[in-house]
């Protein structure tokens, strides 16, 4: 008998589960964003409350059938993907249900860009989000969620009040600080290892009406790293990011400043811009609504799908780096990479007392206010040269070593090869008490059994 018919007879759930393994449904949940691996699972399930994810769980646990999770499956490496094995698709569990105070409460499947629209109705908005609002609040909170606001704010997963999770036995438990935290601090930045997460509660801060982007660029490495750490130490703006481009054969740097406000009287751009050494003729500034520069993604994904590159593969690579060692690192791995039009190479500072997930490994910093900083080379392949693909890989394992060697770590996420990371060094000292949560919530290994790096 078929996997899916298996499941959908034993599965003991409220209603029928909605399980398909025809070939169309088989094929696209056989590869993600990445597109560089292929698994073919033997089932996908569709759940439609966290019931119905407790069955497949408990059928998979009694079974020994592998379990991958699916939000959007944005991973780069197959991290939603299984050989074999079931695929939850979490797009069935998707409602962002009417929140109370300065809490919302979204189901696993949402994606950011609902959670925040349902959040500004309401004048409020999660603190930090990621740069693309199609993400899955499931997804995002199982690596751990950064974006610009993160060197004031921390991650998505620092903001998270409460979770219902389904553990790999196939119960339903509602972790928090207070209750069942073991669960509650296995499963977020846990990389979907130990249990599932159906529904967050995401706590909220009040919303800006506005926002000013500056693009501020610089020839020289050294004065752009000086003056992202002036502008993160002294909390100058609401969200900083920052790029490093390739321009006429030399590398440009960009900082990209946002300044959230009410009123255009409440920015004072020359205090702002003080001291900055930033070539000025180039500075671009740009004005948005606050909706509209938290979803500045929409047009580009648009315009992606529309040329195709959106499904082109994506090798990307996204580590963070000690504050001694960036210039020396980022220098070592811009020298291995061509940067095309297409390709994206992100340089910012977060501030690592700030993130409280345990699970999130940042380099430890020699002082409190010492940056750590986030760099993310995405960069976009030819789908038809697998010998070119081979050597991005490649170079992927390479950079995380150099990284790794030099203090830093790697974001789950990330394209890298089998093998390249041990998880278990990988979360340090946080290490026995997730070996344990796994041990009580996943004794079968069905949630591990699917996942790669
Ligand atoms: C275009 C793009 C922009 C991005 N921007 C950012 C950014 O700004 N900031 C940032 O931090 N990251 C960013 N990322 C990385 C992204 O956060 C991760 O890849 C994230 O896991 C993707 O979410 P997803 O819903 O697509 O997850 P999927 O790809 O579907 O799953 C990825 C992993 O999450 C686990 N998972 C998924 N859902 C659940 C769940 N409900 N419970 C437990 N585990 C689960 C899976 O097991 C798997 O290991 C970006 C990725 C892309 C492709």
């Amino acid at each position: 008998m078929s996997l899916a018919a298996r499941l959908s007879r034993s599965a003991p759930g409220p209603g029928p589960l909605h399980v398909s393994d025809d070939e169309a449904t088989l094929a696209r949940f056989s590869r993600d964003w990445g597109g560089l691996v292929h698994a073919r699972p033997g089932a996908v399930v569709r759940p439609s409350c966290a019931a119905d994810v407790a069955a497949v769980l408990a059928f998979a646990s009694d079974t020994g059938t592998p379990v991958a999770l699916r939000g959007t499956g944005h991973s780069c490496f197959g991290q939603s993907l299984t050989e074999g094995g079931v695929v939850v698709d979490l797009g069935g569990l998707a409602r962002v249900h009417p929140g109370t105070g300065r809490e919302v409460v979204a189901d696993a499947g949402a994606s950011w860009r609902r959670v925040t629209e349902s959040a500004l109705a309401r004048g409020l908005t999660p603190a930090v989000l990621p740069d693309y609002l199609g993400l899955s609040v499931g997804g995002t909170l199982s690596v751990g969620g950064l974006g610009g606001a993160s060197h004031r704010h921390g991650a998505q997963t620092d903001a998270v009040v409460e979770l219902e999770v389904v553990t790999g036995r196939g119960e339903i438990v509602r972790c928090s600080p207070e209750r069942d935290r073991d669960l509650f601090d296995a499963v977020r930045a846990g990389s979907g290892q130990c249990g599932v997460i159906t529904r967050a509660t995401v706590g909220l801060v009040t919303a800006a009406r506005s926002a000013r982007r500056r693009k501020l660029y610089y020839r020289d490495v050294t004065a752009f790293l000086a003056d992202q750490r002036t502008v993160v130490d002294e909390e100058r703006f609401d969200h900083v990011e920052g790029r490093v481009l390739r321009e006429e054969g030399a590398w440009l740097y960009r900082l990209d400043a946002t300044s959230y406000y009410l009123l255009p009287s409440d920015v004072d751009e020359d205090a702002l811009l003080a001291d900055l050494s930033f070539e000025a003729s180039l500075t671009e500034t740009a004005e948005y609504s606050y909706g509209d520069f938290c979803d500045r993604m929409a047009d580009g994904e648009r315009l992606l799908r529309d040329n195709g590159e959106w499904y082109r593969p994506h090798p990307w690579l996204t580590v963070f780096l000690p504050d001694a060692e960036v210039a020396d690192v980022v220098g070592q791995a811009l020298d291995t990479v061509d940067v095309g039009d297409s390709d994206t190479v992100l340089l910012y500072p977060l501030r690592a007392d700030r993130i409280t997930t345990p699970l999130l490994r940042l380099p430890t910093p020699a002082t409190a206010e010492e940056p750590v900083w986030l760099f993310g080379l995405l960069t976009v392949a030819d789908p038809h040269d697998p010998i070119d693909l081979a050597r991005r890989l490649e170079r992927n394992a390479t950079l995380h070593e150099l990284v790794t060697a030099a203090g830093g770590t790697g974001y789950p996420g990330s394209a890298l090869p089998r093998g390249c990371v041990d998880w278990t060094r990988h979360v340090g000292d946080a290490g026995s008490a997730w070996e344990a949560a796994r041990r009580r919530y996943d004794p079968a290994g069905v949630l591990a059994a699917a996942h790669s790096w």
